[in-house]
């Protein structure tokens, strides 16, 4: 029986059986898509229904990039990874294969052998890596719009299509177009519901859900978290001043700068007019959110380049933590607002915590992080020298710079109250600059006076090693022609977790500064780890010095270092040392340094003086 031949194109003629396939092809991926299957999926079948349709071929959909300049893959069930990686980032042209001929014409083109057609000159190698013979594609489109992406069907054999492949290459685009549509209107729909037009930010709605959300997910983990409110202060002035626009513009950057302070565990939304939300998740007690709160102070010390202008803002803020401060969404919301109207109340520019104990302490932080950097403007911080003498010979060898803080109304503030603060700050660095600047000019000018050279040695914080800071060492050294053979910096265990401040610390040792591990034996890093980093000295910690001379464990440990630093070339400084039992017993087992209130404590320069006839 001949089959009864209908129309369904009027350039195609198909038979009715192959007419039906197609039919129930659109029924069935239409089916899907009201279903709400993912879209990836429903085309996935689609490219599967097709091959089945047409021996031996493969189906691809391809589409472009968000940016509109090249195609990616997004559907190749069959095709393997390998061949996908090359055929992403095509550019659509006149000699882009059949894909990309097809988008870049918005026609159909049907290469029936890749070898010799022009369209595919380009893509010959492709060609050969996997055996293409023949390969027709549809521009993918809406109506008359330009070409979105393409849809295609490959083969190994050259071959041309026939009339039902043709209209199945024409269906399957097309019907594909219809999903893409639909997946790009729910995207800007989910955007416009669900984001702020002005920022991108979350907005509200969103941010509220995923309070929602993270509140679940706390109670499970029984971990903590904490909502922050900002309110920038006196933004209405620059609205009401200069307009609207340049208003946006300054709430666009100040969202751009909050967002670059921020890590994976916040999330941002802006809440309306000039007030924003930080969701801060914490996997993990104890909460810490000081360190947050000061970054964002900071961030509005920097003047907002704006349209020529440039405006200054603070802001204040107001935080809340779950579960303390409140258990659903809505209360953590409703008292961070109320700890930031108390931030408004109290003078702006500030944080206020909805609890009292949590506001105390982060005010007390605060207070000290504004003290430090007044200090550092009003020379409150000093230093004092602290000597380290051969044990052998007596001899005083080398000087350890400490800082301390003469606080005008607190009094002597030890090192351990403020440099944590600094570190978390990022105060340490200007604080760190002064410390080497100042102590560096202080030998110097005793060297240049007469007094026979020893080491000067400087504690670095692991926060200091950048790149930022070893250039500005390097610069203060030559500028003041300092001898750098005579310099030593300190450095802690945590280094070793650190890949990137090595790297720093071996520019250090390239410019021939020597370097010390301090503190040893109280962080994770073993001796077996030292042999890699560039050290010439290994202080033993205080810790084991103490109850030396009583505690055999100690007394193992105190041995073991010195004799497995020394192996490696390393001389040896004990801290700590306070009685001559104790320094008895390191001298007998090599040790090279001692340093300690037994031999001095830490003094002002002009003390350290008494000890030069020593040097
Ligand atoms: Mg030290």
């Amino acid at each position: 029986m001949t089959p009864h031949v209908i129309s369904l194109s009027p350039e195609y003629s198909v038979t009715t059986e192959q007419a039906e396939k197609l039919l129930r092809l659109q029924r069935e991926t239409l089916e899907q898509v009201a279903l709400g299957v993912d879209y990836r999926e429903i085309l996935d079948s689609l490219c599967k229904t097709a091959e089945q349709m047409v021996s031996d071929s493969l189906a691809s959909i391809m589409v472009y990039d968000d940016t509109g300049s090249f195609l990616t893959v997004l559907a190749a069930p069959s095709i393997p990874p390998v061949a996908i990686e090359v055929l992403n980032g095509l550019v659509p042209s006149e000699h882009a294969g059949s894909c990309g001929t097809a988008v870049h014409s918005n026609q159909p083109q049907y290469v029936t052998d890749t070898r010799t057609d022009r369209r595919w000159c380009d893509l010959q190698s492709f060609v050969d890596s996997f055996s293409i013979g023949a390969c027709w594609s549809c521009p993918i489109k809406i109506k008359k719009d330009k070409a979105m992406g393409s849809f295609a069907l490959s083969s190994f054999e050259k071959r041309a299509p026939s009339a039902f492949y043709k209209q199945l290459l024409e269906i399957s685009a097309h019907i594909a177009g219809i999903i893409l549509k639909r997946q790009q209107e729910e995207q800007s729909f989910q955007k416009l519901a669900y984001y702020d037009a002005l920022t991108g930010l979350a907005n509200r709605t969103s941010f509220n859900s995923q309070l929602s959300l993270a509140i679940e997910r706390a109670v499970a983990q029984n971990s903590q978290l904490a909502v922050f409110i900002l309110d920038l202060d006196g933004f209405k002035d620059i609205n009401d001043a200069q307009g609207r626009n340049i208003g946006d513009m300054v709430l666009k950057w100040v969202a751009a700068k909050l967002q670059s302070a921020l890590t994976e565990a916040h999330i941002l939304a802006r809440l309306g007019g000039d007030e924003f939300a930080i969701l801060v998740k914490y996997p993990d007690k104890p909460l810490t959110i000081e360190p947050l709160v000061s970054r964002i102070l900071a961030l509005f010390k920097q003047k907002i380049p704006v349209a020529q202008h440039e405006f200054s803002l603070s802001t204040s803020i107001g935080i809340s933590v779950f579960p303390d401060d409140g258990q659903s969404a809505q209360n953590l919301l409703r008292n961070a607002d109320t700890a930031l109207h108390e931030a408004k109340k109290s003078g702006r520019n500030c944080a206020k915590s909805y609890n009292e104990k949590l506001t105390h302490l982060v005010r007390r932080k605060m207070d000290l992080m504004t003290d430090m950097r007044a200090a550092l403007i009003n020379a409150d911080f000093i230093l004092y020298y602290q000597p380290q003498f051969c044990q052998k010979t007596n001899k005083l060898l080398a000087i350890e710079a400490l800082v301390r803080w003469q606080h005008p109304e607190k009094g002597l503030i030890p090192p351990n109250d403020f440099i944590p603060i600094a570190e978390q700050s990022g105060f340490i660095n200007e604080l760190g600059l002064w410390i080497f600047t100042e102590a560096c000019q202080q030998c110097k000018k005793w060297w240049d006076s007469g007094v026979p050279y020893f080491s000067l040695a400087i504690n670095l914080s692991v926060k200091q090693l950048n790149a930022e800071n070893m250039q500005k060492f390097e610069d203060i050294l030559i500028g003041m022609n300092f001898p750098v053979q005579n310099l030593e910096i300190e450095v802690t265990e945590s280094l070793v977790m650190h890949q990137e401040s090595l790297h720093e610390l071996k520019k250090l040792e390239a410019m021939g500064i020597r370097i010390s591990m301090d503190d040893f034996g109280t962080g994770h890093s073993s001796l077996a780890q030292l042999k890699n980093l560039p050290l010439s000295k290994l202080k033993i910690d205080r810790s084991f010095i103490k109850d030396l001379t009583n505690n055999e464990n100690d007394k193992v440990i105190v041995k073991t270092i010195i004799a497995m630093g020394r192996s490696f070339g390393l001389k040896i400084v004990a801290e700590g040392v306070e009685t001559v039992e104790q320094q008895e017993f390191l001298v007998e087992q090599g040790c090279d340094l001692i340093q300690g209130y037994l031999l001095s404590r830490p003094i002002p320069p002009e003390e350290l003086e008494n000890l030069f006839d020593q040097l």
